[in-house]
């Protein structure tokens, strides 16, 4: 009998666990929770009704094609049902691709300050990560292209990106794409499309339908406000489809998530309100905050990056302590390279009041 314990595949024991965003603060009060990018509006009432609906049938399974769900998808951006493919979350996506086009001897590409789970679904399936440099803060083509190499099969980009909050223009992603390698498959994570309003930006959908070798992921945890719930999609070539429909699990997504997506997509007045509500606290916070003498990186997103002095006493890890201690949570960033930041998500009216004025209170308060 042998006495060696089962050994995970290399690369598994070099992936760093994820670490959520966290929800609990000292002293058991109800915290103000701005740690994961969850809208403050929570979700459409007819996803909540249709979630309750499904309670009816809980035996059965679920559709393993979701067809429900990847139709409104497709009514909703007028897109082929077939070529959409759905996930518990974006992340599953993600960890699907990698499983389905990286293996050992393989490189893929993130940037610097890139989604770490771009790092872990990499390292799972094997693959040699290949971080690439950013340019303030911001994702940058030629860099991406600089790293290149013989062994690259995928690049990840976060567009806009989480932490940084910061996006590329879709000319600059074209240019990417055309620029890449055409066997390289590029994988644009689109999982703050909704909140972006500017000119420049697309979420890549034209590039998906245009390319053989272009995914892109979206997400219902964010403006939809069904992170609970783990629904997540890609935008695919119908290959690609093909592929993750032959490794994804048969059941992947449950009914209530099936069913509550569907309504929720449905509901162009919610991510509407949704829209509206940031844009407005988005400005508000990045004004207030500034005007207290600290940094904001420029978000399009729902959320942004606080710079803080390297100081003791006074950086961002004294300041996220100050803030628990007040019933406020932040995301620390350092495990994306920004020790000296925090990010901040945009909450209610009472909640991002409440974070400015505790900024304003520990920035006072002095060493
Ligand atoms: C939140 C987020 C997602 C969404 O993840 P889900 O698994 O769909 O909840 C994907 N990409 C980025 C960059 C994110 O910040």
């Amino acid at each position: 009998m042998s006495t060696h314990a089962p050994t995970p595949r290399p690369g598994v024991l070099a992936i760093e666990a994820y670490v959520p965003g966290e929800s609990k603060v000292p002293g058991g009060l109800k915290p103000i929770k701005l740690s994961s990018n969850e809208t403050p509006l929570g979700p459409s009432p007819a996803a909540l009704v249709a979630y309750k609906a499904a309670a009816a049938e809980l035996e059965r399974y679920p559709d393993g094609q979701a067809t429900a769900l990847r139709q409104a998808i497709g009514r909703r951006y007028g897109l082929d049902p077939q070529r959409i493919v759905c996930g518990a979350g974006s992340d599953e996506l993600l960890t699907m691709l990698a499983h389905a086009y990286l293996g050992p001897g393989d490189e893929a590409i993130y940037t610097q300050h890139g989604f770490l789970v771009y790092r872990i679904a990499i390292l799972a399936c094997g693959a040699t990560p290949v971080v690439a440099d950013e340019t303030n803060l911001t994702a940058d083509v030629d860099k991406i292209l600089a790293k290149v190499s013989a062994a690259t099969r995928m690049v990840f980009l976060a567009n806009p990106n989480n932490p940084t909050g910061t996006y590329l223009p879709i000319e600059d992603v074209r240019r990417l794409r055309t620029l890449l390698p055409s066997h390289v498959l590029l994988v644009l994570d689109a999982a703050y499309a909704e909140y972006v309003r500017r000119n420049d930006y697309e979420a890549g959908i034209e590039l998906v339908a245009t390319t053989n070798n272009t995914v892109m992921t979206r997400t219902f945890s964010k403006i939809f406000g069904l992170a609970a719930l783990r629904i997540g999609w890609a935008y695919c070539p119908a290959d690609i489809a093909d592929a993750l429909n032959r490794i994804r699990g048969p059941f992947n997504m449950s009914t209530p998530s099936i069913l509550a997506g569907a309504a929720a997509m449905d509901d162009s007045a919610h991510v509407e309100s949704a829209v509206a509500h940031n844009e407005e606290w988005l400005v508000w916070l990045t004004r207030e905050i500034e005007a207290l003498g600290l940094k904001v990186t420029p978000s399009v997103a729902n959320f942004m990056l606080i710079h803080f002095p390297p100081e003791e006493g006074r950086g961002a890890v004294a300041c996220d302590e100050y803030l628990k201690s007040r019933g406020i949570i932040l995301r620390r960033v350092a495990s994306y390279g920004l020790p000296d930041c925090l990010r901040l998500t945009v909450g209610t009216a009472d909640e991002n009041r409440a974070v400015v004025e505790a900024l304003g209170a520990f920035l006072r308060k002095g060493t």
